[in-house]
């Protein structure tokens, strides 16, 4: 399987050739078809298996332009400060060539700049779930426009104790929005957080 199977535009099939990508990994493979049909997606995927692309991917191909909307459009809560960084800078690799603007909010960030981020307009978030929980409370971080949401290592979250932010920023983004869920292992308490807040996910197994 090539990535030209894939239906991608030629702008990110030239990011992803640029990045070094010559084929698919199997997440990628089983999970970009789905997540840019709109589907909600559970994939158990370990690190290394190139889930950050494979989230990313279809994310960046359907983000509006900065012009076009300057409210976040895709979220991505991880569980620590340097997967935030790293998941990132992945998307701003795989961004390359489509001016992007992603926020990183993570607890190890200045909050003023956070600020002045969010003030000027940003079309992805990654952050981990105390921070994002923390500019919602403030009102700083709007998620009307919110059309994706991107549960990274879902049961390291959890196992944190970082469930009651997880589902309060589940619960003010809009109903419509798409759901991916990315996880190392499935337990009861990663299966039980799918079924409240994912529509008829699809479950992937790499
Ligand atoms: P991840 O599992 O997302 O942490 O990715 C692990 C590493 O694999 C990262 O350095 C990615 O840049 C790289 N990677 C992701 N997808 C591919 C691919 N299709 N081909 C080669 N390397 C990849």
């Amino acid at each position: 399987e090539s990535f030209d199977e894939l239906d991608l535009s030629p702008v990110m099939r030239r990011a992803v050739a640029e990045a070094g990508f010559t084929k698919p990994s199997p997440i990628q493979g089983a999970l970009i078809p789905h997540a840019l049909d709109g589907k909600d997606v559970i994939g158990q995927a370990r690190t290394g298996t190139g889930k950050t692309a494979a989230f990313s991917i279809p994310i960046l191909e359907q983000l509006d332009s900065l012009e076009d909307c300057r409210d976040p459009q895709a979220i991505v809560i991880v569980p620590t400060r340097e997967l935030a960084d790293q998941v990132a800078s992945e998307a701003e690799r795989l961004a390359r060539g489509v001016p992007t603007e992603i926020a990183v909010l993570s607890g190890g960030k200045n909050m003023n700049r956070q600020l002045r981020q969010l003030e000027n307009g940003v079309q992805m978030v990654v952050g981990t779930p105390g921070r994002v929980h923390d500019h919602l409370k403030r009102g700083t971080l709007r998620t009307h426009k919110v059309w994706c949401v991107v549960l990274d290592e879902a049961d390291r979250m959890l196992d944190i104790g970082f469930r009651p932010q997880i589902e309060r920023i589940m619960r003010q983004c809009p109903r419509s929005r798409q759901t991916l869920l990315l996880s190392a292992t499935l337990p009861p308490v990663v299966r039980r957080l799918a079924e409240s807040y994912m529509h008829e996910p699809i479950v992937i197994d790499c």
